[in-house]
């Protein structure tokens, strides 16, 4: 008798999980770009093998193009060559790269400069650039004369797409939004060939399209912060998502410990020169395209809890979780209201 309840119980469970349709199949691959991965999920795509390879053909040919013109790395480069222009000159720049600059410009206006894109000297400076990895605290005088090398108000676009810098050895570095601007590109070539429900991502910048396999709105999972950060890291939240983009900025992975066990980051206060210090170990945002979500996350991470939360407050268009460090080692949320609404 016993048994064939216990076979009753478990024939009920295999009906109700039949009811759930089949998730649908994926398209996914993963390749190198911008010194990071990325990665590219398309739901149902009827792609035969030779299709898809040509279609990794193509959004690598898109990616490439990116880093043509954004890349600190190539020499030649358009932003190589702006850089090394000189000041004074308008520089001719595509499309493209008047749309990245003229919204890193209007983000350093608006964020009064917590977000600067032409830090490369300090970048540099304190071991996280192209040119040098010596980490360690510069001296008083090295920083200042890299300090008195950049501001972002030194550079002007036109409508026409011509930049001009008015200080001598001014360069530009659009590295806290060029990743999130190549997965906006993803996202458009997956779309100019009738793709709706995509995924695609570099690093931490990820936007969704559509559906996920199960039909439902894509669930994007946002790791704790941890200093040996791992693919399993345990999840501070979760998100639902569809047409977004969500970004995470934080001083977990790219950084070292001065002798007295300080952390110094990638992300440099361009109002002391030095990396920003404050108790954000991470940032997440949520936004409608990857260049402002990627663009906002970098933002927010210089401008701290209390000044972030009232910028992010202030745009309708995006929402932010931060992720404090306590103490104790570990981690307190403070969602913005409209990250609040995704979570639930
Ligand atoms: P990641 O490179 O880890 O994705 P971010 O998107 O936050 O992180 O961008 C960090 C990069 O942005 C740095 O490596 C540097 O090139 C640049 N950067 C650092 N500080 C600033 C700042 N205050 N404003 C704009 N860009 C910055
Ligand atoms: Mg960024």
């Amino acid at each position: 008798m016993k048994i064939v309840l216990a076979a009753a119980v478990l024939l009920t469970a295999v009906s109700s999980a039949q009811q759930l349709p089949p998730p649908l199949p994926v398209t996914a691959w993963q390749g190198r770009t911008m010194g990071s991965d990325y990665t590219v999920k398309i739901v149902d795509a009827k792609l035969d093998p030779a299709a898809t390879e040509g279609l990794k053909r193509e959004i690598e040919e898109v990616l490439a193009e990116v880093n043509r013109q954004m890349s600190n790395y190539l020499t030649d480069s358009e932003l190589s060559r702006f850089n090394r222009a000189p000041a004074n000159q308008p520089f001719k720049v595509s499309g493209d790269f008047a749309r990245v600059s003229r919204f890193a410009l209007e983000l350093s206006r608006t964020s009064q400069g917590a977000f600067d894109p032409t830090l490369g000297p300090l970048i540099n400076l304190w071991g996280f650039g192209e040119q040098s990895r010596k980490q360690e605290i510069p001296s008083p005088a090295a920083l200042a004369e890299a300090k008195a090398k950049t501001g972002w108000s030194h550079l002007t676009l036109s409508e026409e797409g011509m930049l001009t810098k008015d200080l001598p050895g001014l360069a530009l570095d659009l590295g806290a939004v060029a990743k999130g601007f190549g997965v906006d590109r993803m996202i458009a070539t997956l779309q100019a060939r009738g793709f709706k429900n995509c995924y695609a991502s570099i690093a931490g910048e990820v936007r969704v399209t559509g559906k996920n396999p199960r039909g439902t709105k894509w669930n994007l999972g946002i790791s704790l912060p941890s200093d040996n950060w791992r693919e399993d890291q345990p999840m501070a939240a979760q998100v639902a998502i569809s047409d977004r983009a969500l970004s995470t900025s934080g001083d977990y992975q790219k950084f070292f410990r001065d002798a007295s066990g300080r952390r110094h980051c990638h992300i440099i206060d361009a109002r002391t020169g030095s990396p920003v210090q404050h108790d954000v170990a991470g940032i997440t945002v949520v936004a409608p395209d990857g260049m402002t979500a990627d663009g906002l996350s970098t933002t927010l991470f210089v401008l701290g809890s209390v000044e972030g939360m009232k910028y992010i407050e202030a745009r309708t268009d995006a929402a932010a979780l931060f992720i404090i460090r306590q103490n104790d080692g570990t981690f307190r949320q403070l969602p913005s209201s409209r990250f609040a609404a995704m979570t639930r």
